[in-house]
Parts: structure tokens; C-alpha cells; sequence
């Protein structure tokens, strides 16, 4: 994907032009970060973290229900904004970045106590020889420092605001770049975020290219890099992390499937995969991308399913609440549609409804696509589709079926459709991905409790929840020795007592009964009172 219109993307004056992808009008500008800014800032944002980090957890606690609450304020502006800069219709604008944003500010304020609470680490079968020994461990975490966010335009807020609320939450200052085609979201976010008393210089946002900014960045210092982007991109962010020892988080593409079973809900199945595959135009990295439907049922399936989509009004949808389908990002993704079925066509597919760019409309719109007559091997099956295409397929067992969700290079999200749930649960747990739904889709990045990522292509690390946290933190160990003893076993200077000893203290340790180590330490004990 190219950027937007970047001016003198080198030079200091550069600005961003940003066009509305429904419209094409130009709908505002923001100036470029010059990297040689990046030092400063993310120093800057080191000592806000400091800052930050020296309040009381309730303090915290307290400024980030004031940005949850400036977010709602401010509800229309940013409404205006997201559509302005990707299209969206409005529905979509509340419902998937709005609200998604603000589930995941709810959880980690929720949380923002406990997840610091100290933990005493159990020992497991060495508990008792441990507590003979006078020592204990705790996990202690602690902020990471200063996160850097890149992020995509596809949810210009969603992503980067429950990115950056959690990494707030757990601490730790931030620094965005948000994609050039959605500057001016990441803008007002910020503001949100200041106006809610934040100390100055904990959040920011750094603009340009992906090419100049997003690379200043990564080699900037920051303790983890959360990125969120095309693969192809992905491997270059992780690439780069490495020359600084940089810890990276990747949530990148998808190619999500769905399998419907022939006792599922089918209207309720083609329901959701009509939604799930054309939500956000089909630029949503769990979007459903390929169907696979029992043999049995596929006939009907795909009856209904083109007849539900021919119902979708495809337009600009900031004031027409009836518009279900919004604009692709710029021209050249919509070429890439253009190019895909092509390809698919080619490969022996059939264009079951769709298949076109919609001339009578300004902006850049494509038809939302079902591709039958698919095999797995076909690119149009094995490659991301970011926009409105989707591939139908029959299979004949579930263990095909489970065959041919693994049969691909993306791991993200995947469903089930049955009305039996026990084996719904079942062919779960065999499906690849970071999050399986039975009889839904794509939905539970709004839910911020619950962790988001996948593996693969996909990426890996996760954010939101407690493995979201966890990613955020150092999770340092306390290891308290009370002193009861002046030497340790294996503490130099050696001899063959001491050699003794470790050689019984292993046995003694790792063979036989739970309830022996101890006994056997106690034996040992006298070795480690020697003063020498
Ligand atoms: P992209 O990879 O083109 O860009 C993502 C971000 O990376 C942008 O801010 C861009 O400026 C920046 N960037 C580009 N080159 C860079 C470089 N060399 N170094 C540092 N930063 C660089 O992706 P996109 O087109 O903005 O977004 C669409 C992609 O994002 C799709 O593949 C989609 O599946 C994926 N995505 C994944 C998730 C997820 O949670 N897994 C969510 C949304 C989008």
C-alpha cells in the first residue's frame, strides 16, 4: 500500500495532504515530524513516564477515566474525523473504533490496580526446602518506559487509542505514528489525552512516512515497538528492532476462515459472513476471507449469501445511515481488487456477485465480491485480500475442513458455525489462530478483556488483556534470601565436601517423593553453616 501525499517526505516541511476516500476532497494537512525531532521526544516522553509512574495507581486510574470520559465528550468530532479520513460509514466509525476503543479503556482502568499487585512465586515440589532455606521470590512489575505505536488507517482510533490506554495503564509513556492517510484521528486523540491532564509530553504523536518516521522511530530508544501493519512491512519493523535489541509486538495480516457445519444456523451463518466480510469494505484484518461450507448445505449458502449482499448500499455513508459499505483507502487498493479477481477469474474461480469497481461513485468503491468455485491453492484463498472479496468453498469432512483452515500462511482469528456446541468446542481448539469463535466472527477486538494477535504470518505477541499487560511490563523477579545461613552449597572456594554435598543435594532434590527434598535439605544444612 503506498502512503498518502506526502510533500518533500524528506525535507522538514513536509506535510501530509489527506483526501477523503468517499469524496476525494482534500480534508485538511498535517506538517511532517523531522526525525531529528524523534531524540527529543521520546527523552521528553521519558521523563513524563517518570512522572507518570510517580503518581499513586488510583491517580492514574482517575486521569484515565477523564480521557475515557473526554472521549465520549467529544464523540461527534471524532466521528467527523475517522469518516473524513477513511470514508466509513458512520455505524462503523462508532461501533468498531469508537467503541472498540473505549471497551479496552474500560478494562485497563478496571485493572489497573490489580495488574501491579506483587506476586509470591509458588515453588512447586521445592515449596518446603525453600522455606528451610529462609528464601522466597516474588514477581514485581513495572513499566516498560516508553512505547512506540505505528499504526494502520484501517481503525484510525480504535487501534492506536486501546494501544496506547493500556500501555498508559501499565505505566508507560508513548510515542504514535499513525498512518499518513490518518493523521489528523491521531491528532485529536492526542489532544483528548492532554485535555485530560496526562503530564505534558506523555503522549505523542510523531507524523510522516512509514519510511522516514516509522524507521526513526523504531531505532529511537523506545523499550518496545507495538506495530500494526501489512506483513511485508511487519518483517522489515522486526528486521530493523533487531540492530537495537528492540522488543517488537507484530499484529499484522490475516486471512481468517469460517467453517459452517450442515447443523449450523445457515441464515444466521450468512448473516454474519456477509458482515464479517465486508465490514470496513473487507479492510479488516479478521475479516472473514474465506468460507469454507459443508458440501451438503453450500448451495443454499451461497444463494442466500449473494442475495443478502446484493441488499448492500454501497456509498458514502457519513450522513446516509443506510450506506453498509465504505470506500477502499486510496486507488491503488482498489486496483488491487481489480487485479485479484482478475487472478482468481484466471485461476478457474467464479464471480458469484461483485467483482467490479463502482464507476458511478466519486470515491474509490468496490463492489463487495464472493468468489465460488475455489480451490485452496488459489491466491485468491492463500493471499490477504484488503477490500470486499471473499472465497467460497465447499468441503466434504471436518477434518478436511480443519485441514484447510491450517492450509494457509496467516493465523489470525477463525470461526465455527454449528448448533452443537460440544463439537463446536472441539473443532475450536484444533483451529489455528489467537482467537476461535463459535458462531461468531471478527467482533472481539472491541472486547478489551480478552488478548488480540495471532501467530504465523499473522505475527505474534498480543494486546489487550492480561497477555496485552503482560507485553507492556517487566516483569521483574525479587528473589529474599533472609541471611540464616553464612554460605550457600555451591559457593566457592570448592572441595570434596562441598562436592559432596551438591551431588546429595541433587538427588536429594529431584528423586522421589514431593516431601523428601526437604528432609534431604535438612541433612545438608549442617555444610552450609560451615565458616571457612
Ligand atoms: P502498512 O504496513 O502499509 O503500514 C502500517 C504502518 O507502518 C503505517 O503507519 C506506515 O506508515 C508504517 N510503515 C510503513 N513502512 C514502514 C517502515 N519501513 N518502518 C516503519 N514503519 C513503516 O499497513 P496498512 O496498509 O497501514 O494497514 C493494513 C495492514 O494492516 C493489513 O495487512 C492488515 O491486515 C493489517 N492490520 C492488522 C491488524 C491486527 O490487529 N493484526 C489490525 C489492523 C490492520
Amino acid at each position: 500500500m503506498t502512503e498518502n501525499d506526502l510533500s518533500n517526505s524528506s525535507a522538514g516541511d513536509c506535510r501530509i495532504k489527506v483526501f477523503n476516500p468517499a469524496t476525494l476532497k482534500l480534508v485538511g494537512e498535517v506538517r511532517c515530524t523531522h526525525i531529528d525531532n524523534l531524540a527529543d521526544i521520546v527523552a521528553s516522553a521519558r521523563e513524563a513516564q517518570r512522572e507518570w509512574y510517580a503518581l499513586t495507581s488510583g491517580e492514574r486510574r482517575k486521569v484515565l477515566l477523564r480521557t475515557q470520559a473526554n472521549v465520549l465528550h467529544s464523540k461527534e468530532e471524532l466521528i467527523k474525523v475517522i469518516m473524513a479520513e477513511t470514508g466509513k460509514p458512520r455505524i462503523e466509525a462508532i461501533g468498531n473504533d469508537i467503541m472498540a476503543g473505549l471497551s479496552v479503556g474500560d478494562y485497563c482502568i478496571d485493572v489497573i490496580e490489580s495488574n501491579f499487585q506483587e506476586r509470591k512465586v509458588d515453588y512447586g515440589r521445592l515449596g518446603t526446602a525453600f522455606k528451610f532455606l529462609g528464601r522466597r521470590s516474588f514477581i514485581s512489575p513495572r513499566p516498560l518506559g516508553v512505547i512506540g505505536i505505528i499504526s494502520p488507517w484501517n481503525y484510525p482510533f480504535g487501534i492506536p487509542y486501546s494501544q496506547t490506554i493500556m500501555a498508559l495503564a501499565a505505566g508507560n509513556a508513548v510515542v504514535l505514528k499513525p498512518s499518513s492517510y490518518t493523521p489528523m484521528t491521531a491528532s485529536l486523540m492526542k489532544e483528548l489525552f492532554d485535555g485530560s491532564g496526562v503530564p505534558e509530553g506523555l503522549v505523542n504523536v510523531v507524523y510522516g512516512s512509514g519510511g522516514t518516521v516509522g524507521k526513526a522511530l523504531i531505532s529511537s530508544g523506545v523499550d518496545r515497538i507495538i506495530f500494526t501493519g501489512s506483513g511485508e512491512t511487519g518483517r522489515q519493523v522486526m528486521s530493523m528492532a533487531a540492530q537495537t535489541l528492540t522488543p517488537v509486538t507484530l499484529e499484522l495480516g490475516g486471512k481468517d476462515p469460517m467453517i459452517v457445519l450442515p447443523d449450523a444456523d445457515i441464515e444466521r451463518a450468512v448473516k454474519a459472513a456477509v458482515w464479517g466480510s465486508f465490514v470496513n469494505a473487507g479492510q479488516t484484518c479478521a475479516c472473514v476471507k474465506r468460507i469454507y461450507v459443508h458440501e451438503k448445505v453450500i448451495e443454499g449458502f451461497a444463494r442466500n449469501m449473494v442475495n443478502r449482499t446484493s441488499t448492500l448500499k454501497i456509498g458514502d455513508g457519513s450522513s446516509d445511515p443506510t450506506v453498509s459499505v465504505g470506500p477502499l483507502i486510496s486507488e491503488e487498493a482498489v486496483a488491487e481488487m481489480e487485479r485479484t479477481v482478475a487472478m482468481a477469474v484466471g485461476q478457474g474461480g467464479k464471480v458469484l456477485i461483485g467483482g467490479s469497481r463502482v464507476k458511478r461513485l466519486n470515491g474509490h468503491f468496490f463492489e463487495p465480491t464472493i468468489i465460488g468455485d475455489v480451490t485452496q491453492d488459489m491466491e485468491v484463498c492463500q493471499n490477504e485480500t484488503f477490500g470486499p472479496i471473499v472465497a467460497l468453498l465447499p468441503f466434504k469432512t471436518e477434518e478436511e475442513a480443519i485441514h484447510f483452515a491450517w492450509d494457509n500462511p496467516h493465523a489470525l482469528t477463525a470461526s465455527v458455525w454449528t448448533d452443537d456446541l460440544r463439537k463446536g468446542n472441539e473443532i475450536a481448539r484444533r483451529l489455528p489462530g489467537g482467537t476461535v469463535m463459535i458462531n461468531n466472527c471478527l467482533y472481539t477486538y472491541g472486547l478489551g478483556a480478552t488478548p488480540w494477535g495471532g501467530s504465523k504470518g499473522s505475527g505474534f505477541g498480543r494486546t489487550h488483556g492480561e497477555l496485552g499487560f503482560m507485553e507492556l511490563v517487566d516483569s521483574q523477579h525479587i528473589h529474599v534470601d533472609d541471611g540464616r545461613y553464612p554460605r550457600d552449597l555451591w559457593w566457592s572456594p570448592y572441595d570434596k565436601e562441598a562436592l559432596d554435598g551438591v551431588e546429595q543435594m541433587m538427588d536429594g532434590l529431584f528423586k522421589g517423593r514431593p516431601s523428601e527434598p526437604a528432609l534431604k535439605l535438612v541433612g545438608l544444612r549442617k555444610l552450609m553453616r560451615r565458616r571457612d
